[in-house]
């Protein structure tokens, strides 16, 4: 594991990074890390899930 996704939320596919000690970004990334999830979708701004939610 590299140190450098150590505050990297463990939502495969979140791109968000957490405060030290923690694992997810948010609620919803700690509810869906066991899913096939395509987009996260916790709503944090630059995080990759906002890239299909553009208006
Ligand atoms: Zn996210
Ligand atoms: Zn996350």
């Amino acid at each position: 594991m590299s140190p450098a996704n150590r505050n990297k939320c463990q939502h495969g596919n979140c791109s968000c990074t957490v405060a030290d000690g923690g694992k997810y970004c948010s609620p919803h990334c700690e509810t869906m890390k066991d899913s096939q999830e395509i987009a996260c979708e916790c709503g944090h701004p630059g995080c990759s899930g906002e890239v299909t939610q553009k208006k």
